[in-house]
């Protein structure tokens, strides 16, 4: 934990203040080990604190059902920087970033050096939300290299990008990410449309990254739902990804168009639990955009996102978008 900040103080003066008495605490799988240390601090400071087994994929997954099974009149949901999609008012919700203070200079200027290698010159910078206090150290060191920087904001956090959100990405020659994984580089790389560096603080690495096998699978399943009959619309119970009003949408107009259409409510979505609805011959995904992205497989048969549905609809796949893959408005063209 030494490369790594929470800020106690913060949090203590936010229970106090907000009487918090039993508190749920929340954490993604890479975090989990983390939550023993915060729930002694809490029973040190008198406070009743339970841990959450179950997955926290984003701030669209706030543990509501466990707090109100256990009674419980706080969580505090650690890893990410707030809401995503529909906020949780059941249940008082702070939401605990948990800083990066590594060092990772080294693949950072590799990073840098590889892309004014490859002639670009004006670079836009994205980062999760625990490498949010380092983007100055970023910015600045792009500068130093000569690149011109664009920075935008989401929910007026300059340089957040989190998986199904890159409106912080400005018009670029090229992006650069620093974020753990592939994962939310693929993400900028699907929005952006351009080339896209990730550096990985925690392995201290650095890639460009690939996201034509993604496209060709999307264009692959795309056209295979364009000849489907009968489709599954998918909805998940978690707190910022439930579109049930998108999803009745979704079946009204595959109706309208002689197809047939269902709709599943559930809580995790997993392959196992797909099995069992494996007889359809094609499904809509309204919950999280990046389950068709990074795994299709767990669909039985081909996957779309809501925003691909006008390709289907519409028979065709010139002018594909990869940006579709994050929006959920379906009627455009279509
Ligand atoms: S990418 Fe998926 S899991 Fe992550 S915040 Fe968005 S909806 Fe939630």
């Amino acid at each position: 934990m030494n490369d790594y900040e929470i800020e106690f103080g913060k949090i203590l003066e936010w229970l106090k203040k907000n009487s918090a008495k039993k508190i749920l605490v929340q954490a993604p799988d890479g975090l989990k080990k983390i939550l023993r240390l915060i729930s002694e601090k809490l029973e040190e400071e008198g406070y009743e604190a339970y841990l959450s087994g179950s997955h926290a994929w984003g701030g669209c997954d706030i543990a509501v059902n466990e707090a109100r099974t256990m009674g419980i009149d706080t969580i505090l949901h650690v890893g990410h920087h707030g809401f995503v999609g529909a906020r949780t008012t059941e249940v008082r919700v702070l939401f605990v970033p948990v800083y990066y203070l590594g060092e990772f200079n080294d693949a950072l200027v590799n990073a840098l050096e590889d892309i004014k290698r490859n002639s670009f010159k004006k670079i836009t910078l994205g980062v999760t939300v625990e490498l949010h206090r380092r983007l100055h150290e970023i910015e600045n060191l792009a500068l130093k290299s000569g690149f011109h920087v664009e920075t935008g904001s989401l929910e007026n956090i300059t340089g957040l990008i989190i998986g199904c959100n890159y409106v912080s990405l400005r018009d670029a020659e090229a992006v650069l990410i620093v974020a753990g994984g592939r994962f939310h580089a693929l993400g900028a790389a699907l929005w952006m449309g351009r080339p896209v560096w990730r550096v990985d603080p925690y392995l201290k690495s650095y890639e460009k990254v690939d996201v034509r096998p993604i496209i060709s699978r999307r264009l692959r399943d795309i056209s295979s739902a364009m000849d489907a009959h009968s489709f599954l619309v998918v909805v998940s119970t978690k707190t910022g990804q439930a579109r049930p009003v998108l999803a009745q949408s979704i079946k009204k107009r595959l109706l309208r168009e002689n197809r047939k259409a269902d709709i599943v409510v559930i809580d995790e979505i997993s392959e196992d639990v797909l099995l069992n609805f494996g007889h359809y011959d094609a499904y809509v995904n309204t919950a999280c955009p990046r389950l068709t992205i990074d795994d299709p497989d767990i669909f039985p048969g081909p996957v779309i996102n809501p925003g691909e549905l006008k390709y289907v609809l519409g028979k065709k796949l010139e002018g594909y978008d990869s940006r579709d893959l994050f929006r959920f408005d379906f009627s455009i063209g279509a």
